[in-house]
């Protein structure tokens, strides 16, 4: 699956540092808190050596409430994906007025993220990005579901919009910050911005 992937990326965090290191980095906020707007984004990697690195950002066209948000016209992504043999492994959104947290909402749309049901492949390191600038304790926050407890709770809710989520059996959180996320301020990035 990987060997068709392009050129390896310039520089690489070989060692990863300790879990608490993506809570303390903030150089890499500016690249997503460029818009006001809630939206929502799709972030691809390179994969190389069992490690994604995160290289392109692409913005697709989207219609946005205070509340929510839809990519629009998808295929755009798709379509850039493909052309740069990307695979995508998060996304990313703003909360502009709520607190750093995953919604239910966006619980629904980790979810296939975790589990690339399309691609008939697990990634069960994808991320969801949540940016909260207005967060005064957080403003940031990378997380996933934990799996399996969060995936099988959103796995068998088939609400839609804002509701409540039961608790997952075991009793653990939905959802989890990322401790195998890593900022590395020297890898070349893209942004691909379609609105
Ligand atoms: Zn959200
Ligand atoms: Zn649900």
């Amino acid at each position: 699956m990987v060997t068709h992937y392009p050129s390896a990326p310039i520089s690489c965090t070989e060692v990863p540092p300790n879990a608490g290191q993506v809570s303390q980095v903030t150089a890499a906020d500016s690249r997503y808190a460029y818009s006001d707007s809630a939206i929502h984004v799709l972030k691809n990697v390179h994969i190389k050596e069992e490690t994604f690195y995160a290289t392109t950002l692409i913005i697709p066209k989207q219609k946005s409430t205070s509340s929510s948000c839809q990519a629009l016209r998808e295929e755009e992504i798709f379509n850039i994906q493909n052309d740069r043999s990307l695979f995508p492994v998060g996304w990313i959104h703003t909360h502009p007025s709520q607190s750093c947290f995953m919604s239910s909402i966006d619980l629904h749309t980790q979810y296939p993220y975790q589990l690339a049901v399309a691609m008939q492949v697990m990634v069960p390191e994808a991320i969801a990005i949540v940016v909260a600038p207005t967060d005064k304790t957080r403003n940031y926050g990378i997380f996933r579901l934990t799996d399996p407890s969060g995936m099988n709770v959103v796995k068998e809710c088939e609400e839609n919009g804002f509701h409540p989520h039961r608790d997952s059996t075991d009793g653990r959180p939905l959802y989890e910050q990322c401790s195998h996320v890593y900022i590395n301020p020297n890898l070349r990035f893209e942004i691909f911005d379609l609105r």
